[in-house]
């Protein structure tokens, strides 16, 4: 079962104006792969920047949404207003916000209804610690980070799911090929478990974690392995490589 390939740019709290429009012009003139789904997240302040001069065929993702639709929520983002302002993609559960800002698994997970509901993409971000690794609980961390999801969700199909071992983002630490994909494989198998046959063969599993221009040509020959969500690197030119790292 053909998946299109997604690579996802996450440039967290990073840029300013003039470094934006800079990656921006350079996507713009860049040669990417036409098979490739290709979605940038810039902090919330530069959305409307980034929408306004980016080309048509790259979508622009919030890095995060709340699930309330207006109100009294100060600091918050809703899902009409990304709608309004033509994004179309939000990343959740990126480990930064569920390790630092405490977001627990049913928090995620209704924001992810709320922005399905609300017809914005999901990248939903799932990823084990190094000790939860150690302790052999990988599997169990990923799968109820998904579950609380499944539970409350059950069409995945704007759902893009995001495998980030947390001990591999931005530590220049990657997971190795196996190691990627026997997770990605477990995700899937899991998929067709909890949602049927159809949420396995057609939700695309990408990798987060140090992705590079230079490791993400053998990743991406992985089976389970649909693409990337890409931090760190997504901030540079070579950004471009990973992108066409199934050309
Ligand atoms: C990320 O923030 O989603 C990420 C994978 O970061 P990096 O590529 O820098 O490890």
């Amino acid at each position: 079962m053909a998946r299109q390939f997604f690579v996802g740019g996450n440039f967290k709290m990073n840029g300013t104006i003039d470094s934006i429009k800079e990656i921006v012009n350079n996507l713009n003139k860049a040669t990417c792969d036409s098979n490739t789904e290709v979605v940038i997240a810039p902090p919330a302040l530069y959305l409307l920047l980034t929408r306004e001069h980016l080309r048509k065929g790259i979508e622009v993702a919030a890095q995060n949404v709340f699930d309330k639709p207006n109100g009294a929520f100060t600091g918050e983002i809703s899902v009409a207003q990304l709608k309004d302002s033509n994004i179309t993609w939000t990343v959740l559960g990126h480990s930064e916000r569920r390790v630092i800002l405490q977001e627990s698994n049913s928090f995620v997970a209704n924001k992810t209804k709320a922005a399905l509901d609300g017809g914005i993409g999901v990248i939903l971000c799932c990823g084990e610690t190094l000790e939860q690794r150690e302790a052999d609980k990988t599997m169990d961390v990923v799968l109820a980070q998904l579950k609380a999801v499944a539970d409350v969700q059950k069409d995945w199909s704007k759902i893009v799911v995001a495998y980030e071992p947390v001990w591999a983002i931005g530590t220049g630490k990657v997971a190795t090929n196996e190691q990627a994909q026997e997770v990605h494989k477990g995700i899937r198998e899991w998929l067709g478990k909890e949602l049927g046959q159809e949420a396995k063969d057609k939700t695309r599993i990408i990798y987060g974690g140090s992705v590079s221009e230079k490791n993400c040509k053998d990743l991406a020959k992985q089976e389970d392995i649909d693409g990337f969500l890409v931090g760190g690197a997504s901030l540079k030119p070579a950004f471009v490589d990973i992108i066409n790292a199934k050309a």
